[in-house]
C-alpha cells in the first residue's frame, strides 16, 4: 500500500508540474538555434547558442562593439544589475557577462535597460553549451542574447582584453540554423509521452496488483461448496472445537459451521470472509483450502472446466 501511495504520488506531480512548467507565459518560442559571435577584424569564430527570449538575430546577424562588463564595473561581472553608466552613446555594444547569480533573462533585461545592443552570456565553469530559457513573461525583453561555453568565453574574452586600449574589438553575431520545433510535437514529447507512459505503467501495475491480491485468495464458489454443518450442544464430542477461531466465540447451539478440507471448522461467515478476501489457507493448520487445479483463481469456473 505504501508502494500504491508513492506511484499515485508521483503520478500526480507529473500530471500537475509538467503543464505548468511548459504551459509557463513567455517562455516564448521552441527549438534551438546555433549562433555564432566572429570578431570581424580576424575573422575568428566562436560557436555560441542563441537564446530562447528576446529577439532574434536577422539574417545580416548584429554587428557591435564588444563590452566586457568587468572593464567598467568588476563587482558587476554577472551583470545581475543595471550598468551605472549607459553604454549606448557611442552606438552599438554588446554586453559580455558571466553565468550565475541571476536568471538569463534578468541579466539580459539590466543589459538592455543599460543601453546594450545584444547579450553574450559566458560560462566560467563548463564546457556545454545550452539555450538559455526563461519562466515568466520574457515579452518586455526585446534584444537578442545567446549562451557561449567556457572554452569559447575565455577565447572571446582575451581576444578582448589583448585589444590595443582605446580600441574596441568589433564582433558580429550570427545565427546559423534555427531548429524549430513545432508546439504540438514540445507539447507530445515534454509532456502527453511521459503521462501516457506513467498512465501505462500505473494501469498496469494496478493489474499486477490485482493478481496477486486474487491469487491469494480463494474463488467464492469454491468456498460455497465446502460442506456446511450445524452445530449442537447434544452432538458435541470430546475432542471436537468448541470455539470459532477466528472470531473466538464459543459454537452455539444451531451456528452454521464450514468445515475444511483440513476437518478445522469455523462459523461460516467468519471463514467464508476469511477465505475470500484474507488468504486461501486455514487459519490454524495453513493448509491450501484450493486444489492444485484451482490454481488459476482468474478463471471463471466455467472456463476453469476447460482448462
Ligand atoms: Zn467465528
Ligand atoms: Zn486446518
Amino acid at each position: 500500500m505504501v508502494q500504491h501511495s508513492a506511484w499515485l504520488r508521483l503520478f500526480w506531480i507529473l500530471l500537475l508540474v509538467l503543464p505548468i512548467g511548459l504551459l509557463a507565459p513567455g517562455n516564448g518560442r521552441t527549438g534551438f538555434a546555433s549562433a555564432s559571435v566572429v570578431v570581424v577584424s580576424t575573422n575568428v569564430t566562436f560557436e555560441d547558442r542563441s537564446a530562447m527570449f528576446g529577439s532574434r538575430l536577422g539574417d545580416d546577424g548584429l554587428v557591435g562593439r564588444l563590452l566586457i562588463v568587468e572593464d567598467v564595473e568588476p563587482d558587476n561581472l554577472d551583470g545581475c544589475r543595471p550598468l551605472a553608466k549607459h553604454v549606448d552613446s557611442l552606438g552599438s555594444w554588446v554586453v559580455l557577462v558571466e553565468r550565475g547569480n541571476c536568471g538569463f533573462a534578468e541579466k539580459v533585461r539590466n543589459m538592455q535597460a543599460s543601453g546594450a545592443a545584444a547579450v553574450v552570456v559566458g560560462d566560467p565553469w563548463y564546457d556545454l553549451p545550452i539555450t538559455m530559457y526563461a519562466s515568466g513573461d520574457t515579452s518586455d525583453v526585446h534584444i537578442p542574447s545567446s549562451f557561449i561555453a567556457r572554452t569559447e568565453y575565455n577565447g572571446l574574452r582575451d581576444a578582448a582584453l589583448n585589444t590595443p586600449s582605446g580600441d574596441a574589438l568589433w564582433i558580429k553575431l550570427v545565427c546559423n540554423e534555427y531548429y524549430e520545433l513545432p508546439f504540438l510535437d514540445v507539447l507530445f514529447i515534454t509532456i502527453l509521452s511521459p503521462m501516457l507512459m506513467m498512465g501505462f505503467i500505473y494501469v498496469l501495475y494496478r493489474l499486477r496488483l490485482r493478481q496477486h491480491r486474487l491469487r491469494d485468495l480463494a474463488p467464492a464458489d469454491l468456498v460455497n461448496s465446502l460442506p456446511i454443518k450445524t452445530f449442537y450442544h447434544s452432538k458435541y464430542r470430546e475432542g471436537d472445537p468448541a470455539e470459532c477461531a477466528i472470531c473466538l466465540d464459543d459454537f452455539d447451539d444451531e451456528d452454521e459451521l464450514r468445515i475444511l478440507p483440513c476437518k478445522h471448522q469455523y462459523h461460516v461467515k467468519c471463514i467464508d470472509r476469511w477465505l475470500t478476501t484474507r488468504k486461501k489457507f486455514c487459519p490454524i493448520c495453513k493448509q491450501n483450502v484450493c486444489p492444485s487445479s484451482e490454481s488459476t483463481p482468474l478463471l471463471s469456473p466455467r472456463l476453469r472446466a476447460f482448462v
